[in-house]
């Protein structure tokens, strides 16, 4: 293509929009080829795409940071992605003592350790509390309402949140130093039988996240707990369960059966194997919301009506797909792809191509489908959610 003349003296190792077959032009510019590089079934999509099909990907690193002193957040609601109403995200670091402060919200809070450790604590409506240490590939769930906190330990930590609202934000939160703030020393003054003059220290705004010391070991952070601890755990140890495992990559499922007090935030943690793909699969129950953790990796979402787009994933990314989509995701790289699927349900639940056609009179597939017999010979009744085939 080096040296075609419409490519104008273009640097062969540059990608251009043209198809092999020549369909296309160069890109004269003005252009950001690294993103370029990154979304090559955006500057080249695959013949089958076709239509309008809204966005479904962005990446935290389209984001804005939220600096403080104990750590970051940044986040991607409905504001940064707007077709993803069901769920929002928020990435979190926190410093070794790092504190995300005593808050509560309207929403389910369900998380995902990725790197290092925290201790997180809460106290629900019937004064039982939950004091745990979180570390990598454990979940959290916090219900709606509940008031919770988040620090970092010894090693600091990096999380991902998941909301179950699009419209969700971190910084908009129910925050107890806020509170504080916004209610007159005299209230407060009577609501603790204290004078007035042992307000004088308390915070003037929100503090949100803030530096402190770290935190002895859990035995030293003993509190009273006349009424217990809360009846259903809040913590899930994820990489601790048993995988499914195809020969295309692995899958470890978190719903209200395993993890019963997520009862609004259902997850799949899914590895693909270099060359494996995510089943032809879509959800009977409500919109994915995935967070992509290492690798590289495509997503195809049939929209119907004649209508697919291909999008690039990598580390970092959120991707989306509408209620009942049909979609694959395969493996880009030459390292196994990880990624969460999320869900706004008490259950995971999907629907796979192969065992449906499987599953349905042999006569009446093979007609709609006009389907060879290697075709209805491949067809499986078990469910593989990650395939990988030999070269054929
Ligand atoms: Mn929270
Ligand atoms: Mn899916």
């Amino acid at each position: 293509m080096g040296n075609d003349p419409r490519n104008g003296g273009a640097n062969p190792n540059v990608p251009q929009p043209i198809r092999p077959d020549g369909a296309g032009a160069t890109d004269f510019g003005p252009r950001d080829v690294m993103r370029d590089m990154e979304n090559p079934d955006l500057l080249v999509p695959p013949v089958t795409d076709a239509g309008t099909v809204p966005n479904l990907k962005f990446s935290f690193s389209d984001t804005h940071m939220q600096l403080n002193h104990g750590g970051w957040s940044r986040q991607i609601t409905v504001r940064e992605l707007p077709i993803a109403t069901t769920l929002a995200g928020v990435n979190m670091r926190l410093t070794p003592g790092g504190v995300r402060e005593l808050h509560w919200h309207q929403q389910a809070e369900w998380a995902f350790m990725i790197l290092g450790r925290a201790r997180i604590t809460a106290v629900d409506q019937d004064g039982r509390n939950f004091i745990a240490d979180v570390g990598e590939g454990d979940l959290w769930y916090f219900p709606p309402g509940i008031p919770h906190s988040i620090q970092g330990l010894e090693e600091g930590c990096e999380f991902l949140l998941v909301f179950d609202d699009g419209s969700f934000s971190d910084l908009n939160t129910l925050s107890i130093s806020d509170w504080f703030a916004h209610t007159p020393k005299e209230v407060l003054a009577a609501n603790f039988g204290v004078p007035e003059s042992a307000l004088v220290g308390i915070p003037k705004e929100q503090r949100y996240i803030f530096q402190a010391e770290l935190p002895g070991p859990l035995e030293t952070q003993k509190v009273p707990d006349p009424y217990g601890t809360v009846p259903k755990s809040f913590t899930h140890r994820l990489m601790a369960q048993t995988p499914i495992v195809t020969p295309g990559g692995t899958v470890r499922i978190a719903d209200s059966t395993n993890f019963p007090i997520s009862l609004r935030i259902a997850a799949a943690l899914v590895e693909i194997k270099p060359g494996g793909m995510r089943e032809l699969h879509w959800h009977p129950n409500n919109d994915e919301w995935q967070y992509y953790l290492t690798g590289t990796g495509r997503m195809t979402v049939f929209a119907a009506n004649g209508t697919a787009r291909t999008f690039d994933y990598r580390a970092g990314d959120v991707g989306y797909v509408p209620f009942a989509f049909g979609h694959y995701i395969q493996n880009t790289g030459d390292r196994s792809l990880w990624f969460l699927e999320m869900f706004k349900s008490d259950r995971f639940a999907d629907v796979s191509l192969n065992q449906w056609m499987a599953l349905t009179p042999k006569q009446l597939v093979q007609d709609n489908l006009h389907a060879s017999p290697a075709l209805m010979n491949s067809l499986r009744k078990e469910k593989w959610p990650v395939v990988k085939y030999p070269a054929t």
